[in-house]
């Protein structure tokens, strides 16, 4: 049977590292993206190059036309994923609850929660063996920032923290509700990545400031993350579970 992931995000940081990752570990890859094309494109050249099978596929995770056609998309011209990884996901800028707009609030969880859950429904309707499918993994990423230890994001985005605190939800959640499936859900909450992020939400420094805090002494590349996510995308015994990869913050 054919081996095919559908990472969301996958143009750019860890999304990309894990679409060249899962080339090598013999998946055809859906390539995400949302605007940034020509970054997409780059993956999927990148792939073939190497051998492999690839796909750009343009959606925003948040928009549930954008996401079905997504999949329809990917069945063309792959056949049905076995593998989803729920990558695509936004900072804003840095505030303080009490300066935060409705609009904000709701555009993060439209991208970071919707979003995941969207691609999580339409892929266990083509995976699980319920619906004639063979099984498969979502790998869902999270952050550190989901829970206490990473600090929730206090002091620049709750909102963030939030949305990732709900992605943990989901995957205990729907891990116990797809087991029977044969579908395995698991999540990586990584620790302080060097990606485009940082920029994205106003902190392009975060990477050089958050260092010297790092057990390990550096921040995370991507494709450390990259590593964590196509582990649990194979490990067969493994569901529910969470993999920090921070560098032992
Ligand atoms: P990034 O470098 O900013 O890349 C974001 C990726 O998501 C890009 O491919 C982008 O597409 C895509 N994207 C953004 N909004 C989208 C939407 N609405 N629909 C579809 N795709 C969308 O981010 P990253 O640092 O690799 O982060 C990836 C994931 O890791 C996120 O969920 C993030 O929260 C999580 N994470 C990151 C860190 C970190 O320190 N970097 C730490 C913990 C968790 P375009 O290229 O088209 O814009």
């Amino acid at each position: 049977m054919d081996k095919v992931m559908l990472v969301t995000g996958g143009s750019r940081g860890i999304g990309a590292a894990t679409c060249l990752m899962a080339a090598k570990y013999g998946y055809a890859v859906a390539v995400n993206y949302h605007s940034n094309q020509e970054a997409a494109d780059a993956i999927v050249k990148a792939i073939e190059k190497d051998g492999g099978k690839a796909l750009a596929v343009q959606a925003d995770v948040a928009n549930e036309q954008d996401v079905v056609r997504m999949f329809a998309t990917v069945d063309d011209e792959l056949g049905p994923i076995t593998a989803l990884v729920n990558n695509a996901g936004i900072v804003d800028q840095p505030s303080k609850v009490a300066d935060m707009s409705a609009e904000r609030v709701a555009r993060m969880m439209s991208v970071n929660v919707v979003g995941p859950f969207l691609c999580a429904r339409e892929a266990i309707r083509r995976m699980g063996t319920s619906y004639g499918g063979p099984g498969g993994a979502i790998v869902n990423v999270s952050s550190a920032a989901s829970h206490a230890a990473g600090g929730g994001g206090a002091g620049t985005y709750i909102d963030y923290g939030a949305s990732k605190g709900a992605i943990d939800t989901l995957t205990e959640g729907l891990a116990k509700e797809v087991a029977s499936d044969q579908i395995r859900v698991n999540a990586v909450r990584p620790g302080v990545v060097d990606t485009e992020i940082h920029a994205s939400g106003g902190q392009p420094d975060k990477p050089e400031q958050a260092k010297s805090a790092i057990p390990l002494g550096r921040v995370g590349q991507p494709e450390d993350i990259a590593e964590a996510i196509m582990y649990l995308a194979e490990a067969k015994f493994t569901t529910g579970a969470f993999l920090d990869v921070d560098g032992g913050v």
